[in-house]
């Protein structure tokens, strides 16, 4: 049986997201039969690589550096999976959507630095003026709702999609019943 190619990305997200993906526990060797782990926060690859059958997307996009990366991982993803509230909606990062960025750069880099008040460092990628969900962006195939979603709903949606189905989560996400 020919491995389907798995990536998961990390954008704007707390990484509870990918710990729900760890929490699939034995089951995670058990799939792991059926894929390559070609792009993860969770391995060592630094490039994204073309023709990725599915992609599990944590996080909203907030940064320039999140706008450009969820475009090139559409333009080489089969499936794109927009994995919990933070990448369907918007959720904790969206918070300060009411304030600005500006604000919120003052206010971290600035206001509430004790000792070394500064601007962002150079390297720090631009925020974008608002935060949005993945789907604002880019087209996404899948919507997987959960702060996070669970080990169960992410085992059961990785087996379908690895197995070729349509995805079904009725009565596994709050949305789904
Ligand atoms: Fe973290 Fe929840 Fe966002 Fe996932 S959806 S990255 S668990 S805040």
């Amino acid at each position: 049986m020919t491995k389907k190619k798995l990536a998961t990305i990390w954008l704007d997200g707390c990484s509870g997201c990918h710990m729900s993906i760890l929490d699939m526990d034995e089951r995670l060797v058990e799939l792991s039969s059926q894929f390559d782990l070609v792009y993860s926060p969770l391995v060592d690859h630094k490039d994204f690589p073309e023709g990725v059958d599915v992609a599990l997307v944590e996080g909203s996009v907030s940064s320039d550096a999140d706008a450009h990366k969820i475009r090139l991982v559409r333009e080489r993803t089969n499936i794109l999976v927009s994995l919990g509230d933070c990448a369907v909606t918007g959720n904790v990062p969206s918070m300060r959507n009411s304030f600005g960025a500006d604000a919120i750069l003052r206010n971290t880099y600035a206001q509430s630095a004790a000792f070394t008040q500064q601007s962002p460092p150079l390297d720090v990628p631009k925020l974008l003026p608002i935060v949005r969900p993945v789907h604002e962006y880019v087209r996404v195939d899948v919507f997987v709702p959960g702060c996070p979603p669970s080990a169960d709903t992410i085992y059961t949606l990785l087996s379908q999609l690895l197995a070729g189905q349509t995805p079904n989560l009725a009565g596994l996400t709050r949305f789904g019943a």
